[in-house]
């Protein structure tokens, strides 16, 4: 399948998700890709994948994205005590799902205006999706974009972060209800086939390929990072995980031959990810709400496509897996021989007193504030620290979007950002919908 289709169809239409048809191995192409800047290591990986852009106009949108979109630098490393911290949250909204958003909203709007369609996007958030969703497609051309959010019920900065984007392309809808009506609504509104096509629907949540792709580069950069400044011949990466799309990335790199010894999976108590990788059991538990409320989540939606890969992609295998797993609510992959479940990663858990703890002790020890979701894959690391191997822990958000966490860390309130500062003095335009499949359609029908 070409890749623009791919982008804009976001699932499968059997439901299932995308991947590429093959990994490339780019080992002999590592020295030369040493020596790239961001823009132009986010070219050379894009090009591995992308059949259907010409070149001149691909370097031209990753050029823009990573030139214009992340001030000064896209993701810089810095060394904190015992490890390194890549700051992925310099963003417009402070969270490292911009480094992806940022690139898909103009990819939509190329393929738009080359195409002559338009595409209404609908998606519901309980928090970092939605922000850096809408500030990838505001003011684009060809697009719409409709984000459903539980009313009261997201955290200040970040309904503040999606309520004063103006631009006349974006609409958010505050449902009286909690996030899984809202994606109860949106299910719905996606199975509504005559629904769909009528308005062009389309999805930005991260099962899209142009998500995972774009998060492929950082790993790539993190290593040659670190091998620079170490002199060691691997690394590295811990990684705070929910949906399993970052991380997933990370392994697409490994593949690839970046040089990544190991993946660090961190996640908080919503812990089915790290039990997987443990135990080799992936089964559902109940959602508990956290302060790394980015990674409270269960079934991990790229989990999929990492599965493909594990269960020796054989298509058949994986459709009976996944189905044992919607039947029974669990599914079993044996460990291989050497005893682990998959020895590129490395897996655990901290709960809210390890993430507490650890933003305290970056805090007083080095005066580096972690917001409570790069704790979460800070504290991991540390625990399943292995001498001799450095680390590089990914920060996704900057601390000031979690500003009560912090103070709870620390005993004030000192995370600050001048973007989120800027944040209160602004107009908010937000519609108000009762919890009702109608009226989101009839307010989508009247709104394209
Ligand atoms: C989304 C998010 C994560 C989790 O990323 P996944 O790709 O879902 O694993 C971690 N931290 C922050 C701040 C996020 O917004």
């Amino acid at each position: 399948m070409e890749f623009c289709r791919a982008v804009m169809m976001g699932l499968a239409d059997d439901g299932g998700l995308v991947i590429p048809q093959s990994i490339p191995d780019v080992r002999s192409r590592l020295d030369e890709w040493r020596k790239l800047d961001y823009p132009a290591l986010a070219f050379e990986v894009f090009r591995q994948f992308v059949n259907d852009i010409p070149p001149a106009d691909l370097q031209k949108l990753v050029n823009e994205t990573y030139s214009e979109a992340f001030p000064p630098v896209v993701a810089p490393v810095v060394p904190v005590g015992d490890v390194f911290i890549m700051e992925l949250w310099h963003g417009p909204t402070l969270a490292f799902k911009d480094i992806a958003l940022q690139f898909l909203g103009r990819l939509f709007e190329y393929i738009l205006l080359r195409t002559g369609g338009r595409l209404n996007i609908l998606g519901a958030t309980s928090g970092d999706t939605g922000s850096a969703a809408i500030a990838g497609v505001r003011g684009r051309e060809g697009v719409n974009i409709f984000v459903m959010h539980p009313r009261g019920a997201v955290s200040r900065v970040q309904e503040l972060q999606m309520t004063t984007v103006m631009d006349p392309n974006v609409h958010n809808l505050a449902i009286d209800g909690t996030f899984d009506d809202c994606q109860r609504i949106m299910k719905t509104l996606f199975a509504d086939l005559d629904f769909k096509r009528r308005v062009s629907l389309g999805a930005i949540n991260s099962v899209n390929w142009a998500r995972v792709l774009a998060q492929i580069v950082y790993y790539f950069k993190a290593a040659f990072h670190v091998q620079a400044a170490t002199g060691a011949e691997t690394v590295r990466v811990a990684v705070p995980t929910g949906n399993f799309g970052d991380v997933l990335a990370g392994w697409y790199a490994m593949k690839m031959g970046a040089p990544i010894s190991r993946l660090i999976l961190a996640t908080n108590r919503n812990d089915i990810l790290s039990r997987f990788f443990n135990t080799g059991e992936y089964s559902l538990g109940e959602v508990v709400r956290t302060m790394s409320p980015s990674m409270d989540i269960q079934v991990a939606s790229n989990f999929e496509r990492y599965l493909y890969y594990r269960l020796g992609c054989n298509p058949v295998r994986l459709r009976d897996t996944m189905q044992q797993f919607a039947e029974t609510g669990s599914l079993r992959v044996e460990p291989s021989a050497g005893g682990a479940v998959d020895g590129d990663f490395a897996a655990g858990a901290a709960g809210e007193e390890d993430c507490l703890a650890t933003i305290g002790e970056y805090h007083r020890r080095y005066d580096y504030l972690l917001d409570p979701h790069t704790a979460v894959g800070v504290s991991v690391a540390g625990r399943l620290h292995e001498p001799g191997h450095p680390t590089v822990c990914l920060a996704t958000a900057h601390p000031a979007k979690f500003p009560e966490a912090i103070a709870k860390a620390i005993g004030r309130d000192i995370a600050r950002h001048p973007a989120v500062s800027a944040l209160a003095k602004l107009p908010t335009r937000c519609q108000s919908l009762p919890n009702d499949i109608e009226a989101v359609w009839q307010f989508i029908l009247t709104h394209v």
